[in-house]
């Protein structure tokens, strides 16, 4: 059995009549840059996650630079973050001049741990960026509060979130700004990039708006520097299409996700293998089936010879990147190094099948079981 890391083929064989209306409708009609296809998905989002503005933008990466944009980040700000996450998190902070400020994982969640982060504001201190990694959302109370307290923004990177839950409330409807992607892999995904910004604060979402086309608050009145990063019309289709069986694929996903724990922790107490955690007020969307392994690189080869594809995410956080690490001591984030070691990714999607997570569970526990 040779399985895909994402299966996105049984997904389109499911929907391919809806997504090839979609987008023959949009060829029809011709308005590829702004169609109506892009209000209707931001309606639809903002419904979903019950918050008042969502801006579709032309990426999640896009959608952390605009964000930043309209919060009016300025150079030397500092914003506090995770080092345990994709890049773009860290490098759209960067790019607007500001600093990323990283704080160390839970062990257990690999998600930012609040009860760190007073500790590492300061005057310049502007916002906080948890990140709902593996379609978890970090604890978003506690840096809520922190927030509150200290007069700072919140920028959720729900990238890997989108549909997952905080006590009972939608990722993206939990902070001043939140972000996310559709890039083909994430929980929501279109045919190419796009991403969605969500707020409930008409001025912060005017200024989105705005940053999206250039700064113009009118045709040819440029009011602010902005940027080129609307989402297309075709992608806005493909995730309206999408849309259809959305709760139907969140159902699956946490079925799956309980599944491989139930199988996974059966065998736990010889293999090796740890399992994430997931607090017991939220939903997690498992954007990654991840879990904690020894011997990693050994245990991926063993998995790839039995058709099992795994992935790492991330091997090396970013306060050790070469382009990040400047302002960072490499010893101040231990549980991230600790993580990038250990964590490792099994195929999950939607339409993975019980016999397909069965060969992935069986080769797993051989490939770890092998000395
Ligand atoms: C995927 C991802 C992004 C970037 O999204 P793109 O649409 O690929 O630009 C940002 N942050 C996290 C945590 C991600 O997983």
């Amino acid at each position: 059995m040779k399985l895909d890391f994402i299966d996105l083929k049984s997904q389109y064989a499911a929907l391919k009549t809806s997504i090839n209306q979609r987008m023959q409708r949009v060829l029809d009609h011709g308005h590829y840059i702004m169609g109506p296809e892009v209000q209707e998905l931001e309606f639809a989002l903002a419904q979903r996650v019950g918050a008042v503005h969502c801006i579709t933008v032309s990426s999640g990466t896009e959608a952390l630079l605009i964000a930043l944009m309209a919060l009016d980040l300025q150079p030397g700000d500092e914003v506090i973050t995770t080092p345990f996450t994709f890049a773009a998190t860290a490098e759209m902070i960067v790019l607007r001049g500001g600093k990323p400020v990283y704080v160390d994982i839970e062990p257990d969640t690999c998600l930012i741990n609040a009860a760190l982060i007073e500790a590492k504001i300061t005057p310049r201190t502007r916002a906080i960026m948890p990140v709902g990694l593996y379609g978890q959302v970090a604890d978003m109370d506690t840096v809520n509060a922190i927030a509150a307290r200290h007069g700072l923004a919140v920028i959720e990177d729900a990238a890997q979130s989108f549909g997952a839950t905080f006590q009972g409330q939608q990722s993206c409807n939990l902070s001043t700004l939140a972000c996310t992607s559709f890039f083909p892999s994430k929980p929501l995904g279109c045919y190419g990039d796009g991403g969605a910004i969500f707020t409930n604060d008409a001025q912060l979402a005017k200024a989105c708006r705005e940053i999206r086309v250039h700064g113009q608050s009118a045709r040819y009145t440029h009011t602010r520097i902005g940027v080129g990063g609307r989402m297309d019309t075709l992608q806005c289709a493909v995730v309206l299409a999408k849309l259809e069986r959305f709760d139907w694929e969140l159902q699956r996903r946490a079925d799956i996700g309980a599944r491989y724990g139930q199988l996974l922790a059966d065998s736990n107490n010889d293999s090796g293998i740890t399992l994430l955690t997931v607090r017991p007020d939220r939903d997690c969307v498992w954007a990654q089936y991840t879990v904690f392994v020894n011997h990693r690189a050994d245990v991926q080869a063993r998995l790839l010879a039995q058709g099992v594809p795994t992935a790492v995410h991330y091997p090396k956080p970013l306060h050790l990147q070469p382009a990040y690490a400047a302002d960072c001591c490499p010893e101040c984030c231990p549980q991230s190094v600790i993580a990038g070691q250990r964590v490792m990714s099994l195929p999950m999607s939607a339409d993975l099948t019980e016999a397909q997570q069965d060969h992935v569970v069986a080769a797993l526990l051989k490939a770890v079981r092998t000395k």
